[in-house]
């Protein structure tokens, strides 16, 4: 049977961690894979996660099943964290997932089972697993430009006019904040024209919040998606706690389907339910659990609150430095410090990018993505040095 098989492309992005590990430099930087790092370079456990894992473990006093929807506390919880009270909780359909990539899994399913005539757009460049998904799941999907690489700009009228384009029930997907792979994000203004046009044509959004906290902080990174479903009667909400809890492997993360009303809720969350329990049955618990304790605890929440603010501190320090070093040959890398989170995509060639990583030492993605937490502060001036260099 297995010989009938076609040998699938090894992840890009694992087998440069390869390369670098091999690689006997000092000098090296890794701006590849997509995790936090700290000026050291490390990707330390939050000391709020570490108390609550403490106390968890001193007071779980059973591992028995949950069932698909998971630790409701933490589904909970990450609602008001995300949603804030934008919608009465009757309206919203929780469920925990594994990560982000599981809530986004169930909310397509969701659709293209559903609904399998809904197109689903989505702007370019975006997360490669969001296409991987939709694909491997059949989806109809459109594209349109969010981000013109070469001239390092939001495609704002593009964008607007694909909302325009969709049509009732079609999937209208969005980067809640942090845009990955660009770090371009919607302005106030962009989040309140795309909801009026949606709200018009009858066109669901899907939210994917995955690195909330990690932009400009817990209250602007999600004010856009609450604008939106403040101004929608429904959409899709797939929000990682991966991130900004920093607990990566734990797989942890919630869904939500915001209805018209509580029957709707019900029915779809139910759908969800039905979903999850034959992908997964239920997600992973420990993450969950952990950050629900965290969250319901006044002290262990603003420890949290100030090591996710560091983090953000740390990253914006970073793209002020990278922006303070202009035009590094013909990169203009100005533009760094106005976009937000963990990335940006550089116009580079795979001429230039094979160049910094030979004569550099500098790893990244063949998309020209950076990972601008694979920076420490002192590296920002050798790093734009290595661009002119291969650039120039
Ligand atoms: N969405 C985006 C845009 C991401 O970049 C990621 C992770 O890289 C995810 C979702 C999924 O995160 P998780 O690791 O929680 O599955």
């Amino acid at each position: 049977m297995f010989d009938q098989l076609k040998p699938q492309p090894a992840d890009a992005l694992l087998s440069l961690i390869k390369l670098y590990n091999a690689d006997p430099r000092d000098s090296k930087i890794d701006l590849g894979v997509g995790v936090y790092r700290d000026e050291t370079g490390g990707t330390p456990v939050f000391a709020a996660v570490k108390s609550a894992e403490r106390r968890l473990i001193e007071t779980q006093d059973s591992k028995a099943y949950l069932g698909p929807e998971g630790d409701v506390g933490f589904v909970a919880a990450v609602c008001d964290l995300a949603l804030d009270g934008a919608v009465a909780d009757d309206r919203v359909a929780g469920l925990q997932t594994p990560g982000g990539t599981g809530a986004l899994r169930l909310a397509i399913e969701l659709v293209v089972r559903n609904l399998p005539e809904a197109t689903f757009w989505v702007g370019t460049p975006t997360w490669p697993v969001h296409m991987s998904i939709l694909t491997g799941l059949g989806a109809r999907v459109r594209t349109y430009e969010h981000f013109d690489v070469q001239r390092q700009a939001f495609n704002a009228d593009a964008m607007l006019a694909a909302a325009r384009e969709a049509g009732r029930g079609d999937i209208f997907l969005l980067h809640g904040c942090c845009h990955n792979p660009t770090g371009a994000d919607l302005a106030p203004e962009h989040w309140r024209e795309v909801a009026q046009i949606l709200s018009a044509n009858g066109a669901v959004p899907l939210i994917d919040l995955a690195y909330h906290g990690l932009g400009e902080g817990l209250g602007a990174d999600a004010a856009g998606a609450r604008h939106m479903i403040g101004a929608l009667p429904e959409a899709l909400i797939a929000y990682s706690c991966d991130k900004n809890f920093g607990v990566y492997r734990e797989r942890t993360g919630a869904v939500f389907a915001i209805a018209a009303d509580c029957a709707a809720a019900e029915v779809a969350g139910s759908n969800l339910a039905t979903i999850a329990r034959n992908n997964w049955s239920m997600p992973p618990d420990h993450g969950a659990a952990v950050a629900r304790l965290i969250l319901t605890d006044a002290e262990l929440r603003v420890q949290w609150q100030d090591e996710l603010q560091g983090m953000q501190a740390r990253l914006s320090r970073i793209r002020q430095r990278l922006a303070a070093c202009g035009k590094a040959g013909d990169v203009d890398l100005s533009h760094i410090a106005a976009q937000r989170g963990m990335f940006a995509t550089l116009p580079l060639s795979p001429a230039a990018i094979a160049a910094l990583r030979e004569r550099h030492g500098v790893y990244m993605a063949g998309s020209g993505r950076i990972n601008i937490a694979g920076l420490a502060e002192r590296d920002c001036d050798r790093f734009a040095a290595a661009l002119a260099d291969v650039e120039g």
